[in-house]
């Protein structure tokens, strides 16, 4: 099973994805961790990469596209992965096909992720993340606090700050969204796979719900 996460930044694209990782049992694959881990330790593709991610713009399609295949050709996403922030241009999500489709696989729903912008800026700045690469769990210093200040509940690691998440960065990588990454939902539109939810406090529909929503839509369309 193929499912791509498609959504701003701070939308909470990769909490769902983790949360969909545990439910169902398909590895989340994302490119921006990948891309993290690569410079947390100063390898060729960190060091390639680091003036975009740190500028909020981003990495080149060739670059990402060969990193993203070779994660796709490894051993354990052979039934399947969830995408989180790839494909983030036409040229990606049109070489993904072709890649899919060389593979014998299909994408069977993409889900797009909207929230107001407000509670997305309010999401990215409180947002910190665990230093320890094998968990990275994500804490949010108003809304999810970790039980002792800067550190990890889950590993014991300390808690870091996204050097791109601060409010002008946020707002950059907002425009290079809506320039680069919004026209995907009317390609996708096109596929009929394209599923739409938003997320919001006002709504009482967070991360949770919307996991369980896709779910629910996965068990219904397999009948
Ligand atoms: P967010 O969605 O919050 O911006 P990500 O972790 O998905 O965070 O991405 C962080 C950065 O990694 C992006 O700003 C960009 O520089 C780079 N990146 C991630 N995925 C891609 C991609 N598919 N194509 C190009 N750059 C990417
Ligand atoms: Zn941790």
């Amino acid at each position: 099973m193929v499912i791509i996460m498609l959504g701003a930044p701070g939308v909470g694209k990769g909490t769902v994805a983790g949360i969909l990782t545990e439910k169902l049992g398909i590895p989340q694959v994302s490119s921006g961790d990948i891309f993290r881990k690569a410079m947390a330790e100063k390898t060729e593709l960190g060091e390639k990469v680091e003036e975009y991610m740190t500028k909020g713009e981003l990495v080149p399609d060739d670059l990402t596209i060969k990193v993203i295949e070779e994660r796709l050709l490894e051993p354990d996403l052979k039934s399947g992965a969830i995408l989180d922030g790839f494909p983030r241009t036409k040229v990606q999500a049109e070489k993904l096909d072709e890649f899919l489709k060389e593979q014998n696989k299909k994408i069977d729903m993409v889900v797009d992720l909207t929230s107001p912008e407000e509670e997305i800026l309010d999401r990215i700045v409180n947002r910190r993340i665990c230093s320890n690469q094998n968990c990275k769990a994500v804490y949010n210093i108003k809304l999810k606090k970790p039980k002792v200040e800067g550190i990890c509940d889950k590993c014991g690691s300390k808690l870091y700050q996204r050097e791109d998440d601060t409010v002008e960065k946020v707002k950059n990588r907002i425009k290079v969204y809506e320039a680069q990454t919004k026209p995907l939902e009317e390609y996708y539109e096109n596929t009929k796979v394209l599923y739409r939810i938003t997320i919001s406090q006002k709504i009482n529909k967070m991360a949770k719900e919307a996991a369980e929503e896709i779910v629910e839509y996965l068990n219904n369309k397999g009948e």
